[in-house]
């Protein structure tokens, strides 16, 4: 599918070292598409005003195409009320607002939060915090050797009946895709309300709120589905929306301002205090038309052909050590990998020093990265403008590296990375 996509974002044909730009840290953010960069300098060449607020024109054409963001993410993710899509500035917010908003409100001493082991840190702090605030118990569902959920870890949660729920769709380290439909089915029978962060599950597959069982809210960021950074998006039932209290105050969320005390604005704006990035959810919009363009089933196809081929290609290095399942099902392209003797910082130097862009560290998953007892990988993150061509210069790269290292003697310092 490759060749007319990369034309589309022109950040792909630079050069690194002299040498063609291979990034692979699409987990971490995605580039932009030339349409995505058009529709937010046109939004501050043409009608760049502010929103909700004047009568005038510019003001009435800046707030209609921020407001048609909203309905196409509803849309995007098939839920039927706008009302229920609140503008954040991220996943991390998101989740954050929710915590705050109904953690503060619902969950009393005593309860259980409920995480895994696998989550981001912006899925797991907020809530761990919340349940030091309340006096709650929070419980970690534990992960199998292959760092999928362990059945096990998820009948033994399930039993505590947690009041909240906090799980991902898909792991930005291992790439692993959980099975929310059938977990958000088997938690809800015991009660609990389930956030489900989908940062990572929305950039690689059909991610409807439909699909994902009965799931109370869902999180994620406009920049890793090739939209601006700044900007995320908070879907959750409008019920629950209704009876929780505002996030933040100030302009915009508000109806009446007394003395004493104000009125709140309705969904969505009550979640939405002061100017938001307006010019951010344009380009949003402009993401989302071009993600429909090229079909969400596709993408999901050819990044199926690039797991398969990136896990085949592996599996005949020696050294490397790959987190995560071995087989392509129920997994993205993203592969954390270590070698033994090679420290993963020396590691994406070396990539880097082909034009391949890698991350490594610990990808905010100090939990997970704990669990294994390795302090960081280098992660390979795919994505649907990638070619197989690139994953066999990541694969010759990670072959090179060994004999490259090798050569160097051993300091303390890369004394290694055991997974
Ligand atoms: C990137 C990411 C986040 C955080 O997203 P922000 O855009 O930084 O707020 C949360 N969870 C997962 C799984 C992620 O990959």
């Amino acid at each position: 599918m490759n060749e007319l996509i990369r034309r589309d974002f022109p950040i792909l044909d630079r050069k690194i070292e002299n040498k063609p730009f291979v990034y692979l840290d699409n987990a971490a953010t995605s580039q932009r598409p030339k349409k995505v960069i058009d529709a937010m300098m046109k939004y501050y060449v043409h009608y760049n005003a502010n929103v909700h607020r004047g009568v005038y024109h510019l003001s009435q054409e800046a707030t209609d195409a921020f407001e048609s963001v909203r309905g196409k993410i509803a849309r995007f993710i098939a839920v039927a009320s706008e009302r229920e899509i609140i503008f954040t500035k991220g996943t991390t917010e998101s989740i954050n607002l929710v915590a705050a908003s109904y953690g503060e409100a619902n969950v009393k001493e005593g309860d259980v939060i409920a995480v895994t082991r696998m989550e981001h840190h912006a899925n797991f702090v907020p809530w761990q915090q919340l349940a030091k605030r309340k006096k709650a118990r929070f419980e970690i569902i534990g992960l199998t050797p292959d760092l999928r959920l362990d059945p096990k870890e998820i009948d033994r949660v399930l039993a505590l009946k947690p009041k909240i729920l906090a799980i991902s769709l898909l792991s930005n380290v291992t790439g692993v895709v959980n099975p929310i439909a059938s977990l958000a089915t088997r938690f809800k029978m015991v009660g609990s309300t389930i956030v489900v962060d989908a940062a990572q599950g929305i950039a690689h597959g059909e991610v409807t709120i439909d699909r994902l069982g009965p799931v109370d809210f869902l999180a994620f960021s406009s920049h890793k589905i090739c939209g601006p950074t700044g900007v995320g998006i908070l879907w959750g039932r409008e019920a629950l929306l209704e009876k929780m209290p505002p996030y933040q105050f100030g302009g915009n969320m508000i109806t009446h301002v007394g003395d004493l005390d104000s009125e709140w604005n309705e969904l969505p704006h009550k979640f939405e205090a002061g100017t938001p990035d307006i010019a951010g959810v344009i380009g949003l919009g402009a993401a989302i038309d071009y993600f429909e363009t090229l079909g969400r089933v596709r993408i999901e196809e050819y990044e199926h052909k690039i797991t398969s081929y990136v896990l085949q290609k592996i599996k005949d290095i020696a050294c490397v050590k790959l987190l995560g399942p071995r087989e392509a099902l129920h997994r993205a392209p993203i592969f954390s990998v270590a070698i033994d003797g090679v420290h993963a910082h020396d590691l994406a130097t070396f990539l880097d020093m082909q034009g391949i862009s890698v991350r490594a560290g610990h990808h905010c998953a100090h939990p997970l990265m704990f669990a294994m007892k390795c302090p960081a990988t280098c992660r390979a993150s795919f994505s649907f403008y990638n070619t197989l061509e690139e994953a066999d210069l990541f694969v010759n790269a990670l072959k090179e590296s060994q004999k490259f290292f090798a050569k160097k003697p051993k300091s303390p310092e890369n004394g290694g990375v055991k997974v």
